[in-house]
């Protein structure tokens, strides 16, 4: 029986660690099993982009399948019943919209950052449709460095924001992220936070774990310090195990 009536999980390094053949483990296998049973909806809310995240749900073969994906920190899918997947478009279409006016008031700070690159050997530009719409650098010690230069460069427009998950970054606008995208699941389902588990394992995760919108917010072992000192401010758990099974961890507490 689960009390929840909406998981919101990441999916790297929060259902499958590092390093991890991929599967799901058998004690989150149980818990969505009897979520499912119990009338509750999953959504994986990850950074991955649609098709990249459904390969990896064929090879994590869960025993019931997600019946949201939240995609690049900001785009909302869901499962059809002949188990297609279908654009939000409302919210994706304002989302897009609202990104490109940012990239075009941001311009010159985008410009700005891949100056910064191209003067480094470690930080390479991700484009994406010809315009630049993230970075990665060759380790986390440098992505610390240029977090601090975007946060410097960006002061003057509070409408720009990343998403930062190891050694990726994305440039977003600030009121799109996995919080954003997870309360307006919330809306469609017509659920508030009081009976949403959010679980994540990075920065990218911290929107939707500070208790803002999910009042159940956990994290596995493996997580980060700032993530697991998010979730214990907003009175959530840390597990003990690692990726799913700390998951799994958690999801018993809750409901003890
Ligand atoms: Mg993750």
């Amino acid at each position: 029986m689960s009390f929840f009536r909406l998981l919101s999980t990441d999916f790297d390094g929060t259902l499958i660690g590092h390093p991890s053949d991929g599967r799901c483990s058998d004690s989150f296998a149980d818990i969505l099993r009897s979520h499912r049973d119990s009338g509750g909806r999953w959504a994986v809310n990850t950074g991955r982009g649609l098709n990249h995240a459904l390969e990896g749900l064929a090879i994590f073969s869960a025993p019931v399948e997600p019946d949201f994906l939240l995609t690049n920190e900001r785009e909302i899918f869901s499962r059809a019943a002949d188990g297609s997947w279908t654009s939000h478009a409302e919210w994706n279409e304002l989302c897009y919209e609202r990104l490109d006016e940012l990239f075009q008031t941001a311009g010159s700070v985008i410009e700005g950052i891949c100056d910064y690159a191209a003067r480094s050997p470690h930080v390479e530009i991700i484009e994406e449709g010809g315009r630049p719409i993230g970075l990665v650098t060759a380790s986390e010690p440098v992505m610390e460095e240029v977090v601090s230069f975007i946060g410097r460069e960006s002061a003057s427009i509070p409408d720009f924001s990343f998403q930062r998950n190891t050694v990726y970054l994305r440039f977003c606008h600030i009121h799109y992220h996995k919080g954003s995208s997870l309360a307006e699941v919330c809306r469609i389902l017509e659920l508030d936070r009081s009976s949403v588990l959010a679980a994540g394992d990075h920065f990218n995760d911290l929107p939707m774990l500070d208790g803002r919108f999910a009042a159940f917010p956990c994290c596995p072992s493996n997580a980060i310090p700032e993530v697991k000192r998010t979730v214990i401010k907003a009175g959530g758990h840390v597990a003990s195990r690692p990726a799913a099974d700390g998951i799994a961890e958690a999801w018993r507490v809750f409901h003890q």
